[in-house]
């Protein structure tokens, strides 16, 4: 499990990456608001831990940003503040939960993965692009009727790059996907996962560019 976890308080930010990391999740900590619009768009986290009081934007007016771009991620609020008015906004903006401090690292470590288990049923779905399908719970892609048979290494980079349709997306923030990725392995080593990729899935009707210097576009093919 992924988490960004935005909180000013250093020695409260430590403690709280700290225990997420002995339960084996990855966090990472941003003191300000402002930058984490464009971190969600960068990195597949799995949930959003967002303290209201906060330097420059406060966590309320992050949330309004997040979810104005269209995340539904998971978002648990911290507020030292007891005050109702902060909670009822939190979750009119689109707050999954939230707490209040102080609080007991296992209860934020409890609702946090909570949350997440909730979402991920939610997001039980079907993508689809052309003929091409991919069941996000299942993890399985099909041409029409017809399975397609995918490596693992095809599976992650398929669910995420259907995700994604129409944007591009860069060669690191795949390969980060890959679970025994070797940090040094070269270019020519995730091209050839692409290109084995794009010879299943095309016969679906959707193309899969390689984007110069910038990394992978996956969209229908245009008609005609
Ligand atoms: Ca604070």
């Amino acid at each position: 499990m992924h988490v960004l976890l935005v909180e000013d308080d250093a020695p409260l930010a430590e403690s709280i990456s700290s225990a997420m990391r002995a339960r084996g999740w990855r966090a990472d900590v941003s003191a300000r608001g402002e930058p984490v619009p464009a971190s969600l768009m960068q990195d597949p986290y799995d949930a959003l831990v967002l303290d209201i009081g906060l330097p420059g934007i406060d966590g309320l007016e992050t949330l309004r940003r997040v979810r104005a771009q269209g995340s539904m991620l998971p978002v648990l609020m911290l507020t030292a503040r007891d005050a109702i008015e902060d909670r009822v906004l939190g979750l009119e903006r689109g707050a999954d939960d939230y707490l209040v401090k102080p609080f007991a690292l296992a209860e934020l470590l409890a609702r946090l993965h909570a949350l997440v288990r909730r979402h991920e049923q939610r997001q039980s779905q079907t993508l689809e692009l052309a003929q091409l399908r991919f069941d996000t719970v299942g993890r399985r892609a099909q041409i029409g009727d017809q399975p397609l048979h995918l490596s693992a290494r095809e599976c992650v980079v398929l669910q995420y790059l259907m995700l994604k349709t129409g944007q591009v997306v860069a060669r690191d923030q795949l390969t980060g996907l890959i679970p025994d990725w070797a940090p040094g392995s070269s270019d020519n080593a995730l091209e050839l996962v692409m290109s084995r990729l794009r010879a299943k899935i095309e016969p679906a009707g959707v193309r899969l560019r390689t984007v110069r210097g910038l990394g992978y576009l996956l969209e229908a093919t245009p008609a005609g």
